[in-house]
């Protein structure tokens, strides 16, 4: 029998429509460093339609690729309504990324046009030249264009090209399936993959977010997206708080605890997504400062493991709720969110979504039981999970119409994902596996302790053994020094009976601190690299 349900289409133009007609009052708030700007979200619907207008005015008139290169601010989620809404496609460049990188990600996209944000024009000058498709750029903010002139492109302001447009666009009928948004992975291994969001990915990820099992936004909530709009969408919280009516706080450049604890104070956000190491530096800043964190109800916290006392000491001395996620670029990037009523559920990475289906992959494609404690790759598929790269072909990432995620860990009968490693971080010490995840974790319990990222190095008896290497907190120590053999003996000591014996290291290196990716994540990869240049000094113990 056939439904009476018509498939009306599931696209970010009914999620702007829905957000900027219905709680037109509701507004995006950015941040400048001694204040804010402020754009109701009725005037952000102009702005959109403005946006949209310019850039048909430039040609833009059919899946153009339209890149931002930009912080968290109105004019970026101007770009998020507008340039899917229009029909074309929001590429979302990573500005962390090495200028080679950036190029050739913006000629593998074909990039037409780039709308950079005024702070960033002396890092995007020297790479235009190399990004060969782009015909347009379009500065927001006051810059000086001269660095940007040399490269033969069309250089336009933001505010005059919009103030020259129409303040009503015309919004097409799309087809939900057609390409809306796109985001290259950081490519920590080969060159990085296109991920190519739908409108109806974008879609049924937004409602998801907006679930209680998820974030459970609603129009009384205001979001910080901390986790920049330029990695993984900023978590999709844009459109989720769109589409929830909440409103949004965009930090913009300003990242330091310093900054994000102010704005959090002033503008009493009730949900902030960021990653470990931020939540980190703001809980310090907080204690010696005695910051109000109060307004927050939720924090999701991924991107990265985040160690249980991270969020223990949020909790209990500021009282932020912190809940762990887990996704991927390639899953929108939302997967599992870990609510639960015990910490032991809490510090794992999350129950799986509705929609999104996991499962546990062992040696020769096995699949595994989902019994919490078999081990092996993570599989998952779903509406928003990608089941394919843009114009690459990776079969060695997909099996089976699932995803490869490169991520190792557990999954028990309800749902709960554990990780233990990413699958080329794990240790493999005389046949068994250790988990550099959990020795990080149990390390960063140490009050005396800020970063721990544990690597594998080369043992000739062992084949691998872990080498942690830490970063301590000098005031913590209370004048005791502990980077020598009193700190090992003392760490060693603190990991007995948290971790298995013969997992404990032997290896150490006190570093000043731990090399991080372009998202902020552990560079396990330059560490390994700084180890064989004999580049950390070891202490045995
Ligand atoms: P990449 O770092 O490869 O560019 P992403 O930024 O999309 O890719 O990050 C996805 C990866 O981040 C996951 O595959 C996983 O390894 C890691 N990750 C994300 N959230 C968590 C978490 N809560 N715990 C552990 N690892 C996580």
């Amino acid at each position: 029998m056939r439904s009476t349900m018509p498939d009306h289409p599931l696209t970010i133009t009914s999620i702007m429509r829905h957000g900027t007609g219905l709680f037109g009052d509701h507004e995006v708030v950015t941040y400048t460093g001694d204040g804010y700007r402020r754009l109701p979200y009725r005037a952000l619907a102009g702005e959109a339609a403005r946006l949209a207008g310019a850039l048909r005015s430039l040609g833009v008139d059919g899946d153009q690729r339209v890149a931002t290169f930009g912080w968290n601010n109105a004019e970026h989620l101007t770009a998020y309504l507008a340039v899917p809404a229009m029909g074309a496609v929001l590429h979302t460049l990573n500005i962390r990324l090495f200028p080679e990188q950036i190029a050739y990600i913006a000629g593998h996209a074909e990039d037409d046009v780039v709308i950079v944000d005024a702070s960033l024009v002396p890092l995007l000058a020297p790479i235009l030249p190399e990004m060969k498709t782009v015909r347009h750029v379009i500065v927001a903010g006051a810059a000086d264009p001269a660095p940007l002139l040399s490269a033969g492109k069309d250089v336009h302001d933001y505010r005059t090209l919009l103030d020259q447009a129409p303040d009503d666009f015309d919004w097409p009928e799309l087809d939900e399936r057609t390409a809306a948004a796109m985001c290259y992975t950081s490519g920590t291994t080969g060159n990085p993959k296109g991920v190519v969001y739908s409108h109806r990915s974008a879609y049924l990820h937004s409602m998801s977010v907006c679930t209680a099992n998820a974030m459970g936004l609603s129009s009384r909530d205001r979001v910080l997206p901390i986790v920049p709009m330029f990695h993984a969408n900023a978590w999709g919280l844009p459109y989720a708080a769109l589409m929830a009516g909440a409103s949004l706080i965009m930090p913009d450049r300003f990242l330091q605890a310093e900054h994000l604890a102010r704005v959090i104070a002033e503008e009493r956000p009730t949900v902030s997504g960021a990653v470990p190491t931020i939540w980190g530096d703001l809980l310090r800043h907080a204690r010696q400062h005695g910051s109000d964190l109060s307004s927050l109800r939720l924090v999701p916290c991924g991107g990265s493991a985040v160690p249980e006392a991270l969020m223990r000491s949020l909790e209990e001395e500021f009282g932020v709720h912190v809940v762990q996620a887990w996704g991927m670029t390639e899953t929108s990037p939302l997967a599992t969110v870990a609510h639960g009523d015990s910490w032991e559920l809490r510090a794992t990475q999350g129950r799986l979504l509705a929609g999104v289906e996991g499962r546990i992959v062992g040696a020769g494609d096995t699949v595994l039981e989902p019994d919490g404690v078999s081990v092996g790759e993570l599989e998952v598929r779903g509406p928003w999970v990608t089941s394919s790269y843009h114009l690459e072909e990776d079969p060695s990432r997909f099996h089976d119409g699932w995803l490869r995620t490169g991520d190792v860990g557990r999954l028990d009968a309800g749902g709960y994902v554990t990780l233990t490693d990413r699958a080329k971080d794990v240790i493999k010490s005389g046949g068994e596996w250790i988990s550099s995840v959990e020795l990080e974790n149990a390390l960063m319990g140490h009050p005396a302790v800020v970063e721990a990222a544990v690597i594998g190095v080369p043992d000739e008896r062992w084949g691998e053994r872990p080498l942690a290497c830490v970063v301590l907190d000098g005031d913590a120590l209370g004048g005791t020094a502990l980077d020598g053999a009193t700190g090992v003996a003392e760490l060693r000591e603190f990991l007995s009976g948290k971790v298995a014996r013969w997992q404990l290291p032997e290896r150490w290196a006190f570093v000043q601190a731990v090399p991080k990716t372009s998202v902020g994540k552990f560079a396990k990869r330059t560490l390994r690299e700084m180890h064989s240049r004999g580049e950390l000094t070891i202490t045995e113990g």
